[in-house]
């Protein structure tokens, strides 16, 4: 791919530097490291995703990598500082836990950072950087390649320690869409590693949200064979919570429960409208067939078509089935 992958290189780089300077702080920080395990995050966890921390002072990495002109230069292109008015270097992370984010080719792309005290705001991720592009990052894809490809299936989740405790219970198949609403490219992106994906969002309004925006996405990604379900978690429960509280099992059983897809669309909509009423009903069905007009795979719309005309009352129009096998 030529220069571009020259003019990239050096920001990965900064990061690896970066990250293990944060990987060293926090070995020598007791408060962060006492953060983490009341988070219940094991040693092993935070070897595995190269846990950090990153100091309180401001200039912890101009000090430490940015010695020249150029050095500070290409800590600022890797997102990892920023410059005041005055022309002071500061460092973006301070006093929070850091989360290395690598991409499917387990190159360091970016960061997440945790306030520990209840600062707000609670998580601060990168800017988007030439390296950075967050709708096309998952986070834990690298060390959820494994378990993905050995069960066919991957979970969804909302942050970043819902991906580290389940990973941590065994459940390695765990990657998360952290700072973002889950997108299109992100949806391709692991349905390319698994046929099977159980989106769990976290059981709050934001969970609930976030949800119906990624069912609205479904219908182009559901193309033959692959199977998109959504998992609604207890009311105040998000994966970590539920694993740490109820255990693995518990959240084995629950998985079970998910729904496909298109049914929580169909679903929520019956929610907003009211299809007793025909005018209510008749801005469903506008809705419905919108969505179900997008399916790919005939049979799966010729199915849920069905299901919709039956909700509705409709009698199906019946059209000549075309024939199974067509002569060359
Ligand atoms: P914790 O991750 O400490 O358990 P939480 O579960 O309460 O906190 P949520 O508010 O449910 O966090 O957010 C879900 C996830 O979304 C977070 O874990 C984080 O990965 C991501 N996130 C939340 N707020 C932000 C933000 N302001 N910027 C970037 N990412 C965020
Ligand atoms: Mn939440
Ligand atoms: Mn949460
Ligand atoms: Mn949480």
């Amino acid at each position: 791919k030529g220069p571009a992958v020259d003019t990239l290189k050096p920001l990965h780089q900064e990061l690896e530097r970066a990250v293990a300077l944060y990987r060293q702080a926090l070995r020598d920080n007791a408060e962060a490291r006492n953060y983490l395990q009341t988070r219940g995050v094991l040693a092993a966890a935070i070897e595995r995703f190269e846990l950090g921390f990153a100091p309180a002072a401001a200039q912890f990495l101009t000090r430490n990598l940015g010695k020249s002109g150029e050095d500070r230069r290409l800590l600022a292109a890797a997102g990892l500082v920023s410059t005041r008015d005055d022309g002071t270097v500061y460092d973006r992370f301070r006093e929070r836990v850091i989360f290395p984010i690598r991409d499917g080719r387990g190159r360091l792309v970016g960061l997440g950072g945790r306030s520990m005290d209840g600062r707000e705001p609670k998580y601060l991720n990168s800017p988007e950087t030439p390296i950075y592009h967050k709708s096309r990052v998952l986070y834990g894809l690298h060390q959820a390649r494994e378990g993905i490809r050995r069960t066919g299936k991957a979970l969804l989740v909302e942050g970043y320690l819902d991906v580290i405790t389940l990973h941590q219970a065994g459940i390695d198949n765990a990657v998360a869409a952290s700072g973002t609403a889950l997108g299109n490219e992100q949806l391709e992106l692991i349905f390319r590693a698994a046929p099977e994906i159980v989106l769990c969002f976290d059981g709050d309004s934001a969970g609930e949200q976030a949800a119906w925006r990624a069912v609205n996405l479904a219908p182009e990604h559901l193309r033959q064979g692959r199977l998109l379900r959504v998992l609604f978690l207890p009311q105040g429960e998000d994966p970590d919570s539920l694993v740490r509280g109820q255990g693995s099992a518990a959240f084995h059983a629950l998985l079970a429960t998910a729904r496909p897809a298109l049914d929580v669309y169909l679903e929520g909509l019956q929610k907003r409208h009211n299809i007793v009423v025909e005018d209510e009903k008749a801005v469903f069905l506008h809705h419905a067939r919108a969505l179900l007009q997008r399916l790919a795979d005939p049979i799966l719309k010729e199915l849920y078509e069905q299901r919709v005309a039956t909700l509705c009352g409709l009698r199906m129009a019946r059209h000549p089935s075309p024939p199974l096998h067509q002569e060359p």
